[in-house]
């Protein structure tokens, strides 16, 4: 089962994916998450993805998709897996659609996490990520058990550099000109499912469920 989680910055993506994830039994890719790894780790990749980070923008496409490909195509994915913030641009849709093909499989689900912009703004303004596990924790709507603390592994939680306003404006209209123009694509793939993004996330989750089976 191959998955793609669509949706603006902070609709939930990751929240759901981690959940989906958790129940499939399927890795969970996030390639912010990969990204904030490669920073975190000081490499060459990191650098440069750091500098199109902090301004809300976009990690090229040729420092993005090979690093995508290798991901996907170690064992641990070999039964499926849930791609979170990948792909954002129609290139790495039909990169990411082709390499399948080659290997007689497509994405199955693509499901849009739909969220009007009004409320992405105070999601993420109190977004508290783990810089650790990825876990993702708003608070006032998903708090952790105990505050400042990743419930999932214990880690001291962060806000995100990217979380800040001038960068989320950055973000959502990158969004609408590069990234949602895939809702069309997976629609005509035939992949396309809608969830209600602002619903409580277990709500969320039952509905995607739902589709998943
Ligand atoms: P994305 O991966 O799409 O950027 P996240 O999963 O990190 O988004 O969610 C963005 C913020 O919204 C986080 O603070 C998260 O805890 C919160 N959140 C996620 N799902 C919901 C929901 N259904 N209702 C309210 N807040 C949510
Ligand atoms: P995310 O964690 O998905 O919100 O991604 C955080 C940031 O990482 C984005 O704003 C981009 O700068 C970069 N990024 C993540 N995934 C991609 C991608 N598929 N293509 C380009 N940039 C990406």
């Amino acid at each position: 089962m191959i998955i793609v989680m669509l949706g603006a910055p902070g609709a939930g993506k990751g929240t759901q994916a981690a959940m989906i994830c958790d129940k499939y039994d399927i890795p969970h890719v996030s390639t912010g998450d990969i990204f904030r790894a490669n920073i975190k780790n000081g490499t060459e990749l990191g650098k440069k993805a750091k500098a199109f980070m902090d301004e809300g923008k976009l990690v090229p496409d040729e420092l993005t998709i090979e690093l995508l490909l290798d991901r996907v195509s170690q064992d641990d994915c070999a039964k499926g897996y849930v791609l979170d913030g990948f792909p954002r641009t129609i290139p790495q849709a039909e990169v990411l659609t082709n390499a399948l093909a080659k290997a007689g499989e497509k994405v199955d689900f693509a499901i849009n996490v739909d969220v009007p912009d009004e409320n992405i703004i105070k999601r993420m303004s109190g977004r508290r990520s783990c810089p650790k596990c990825g876990a993702s924790y708003h608070v006032e709507f998903v708090p952790p058990k105990k505050e400042g603390i990743c419930d999932v592994c214990g880690s001291e939680l962060i806000q995100r550099e990217d979380d800040k306003p001038e960068t989320v404006k950055n973000r959502l209209s990158v969004y609408h000109d590069q990234t949602q123009p895939l809702i069309e694509y997976y629609e005509k793939a035939g992949a396309l499912q809608a969830v209600d993004g602002t619903k409580d996330k277990d709500e969320v989750f039952a509905d995607i469920v739902s589709i998943l089976g």
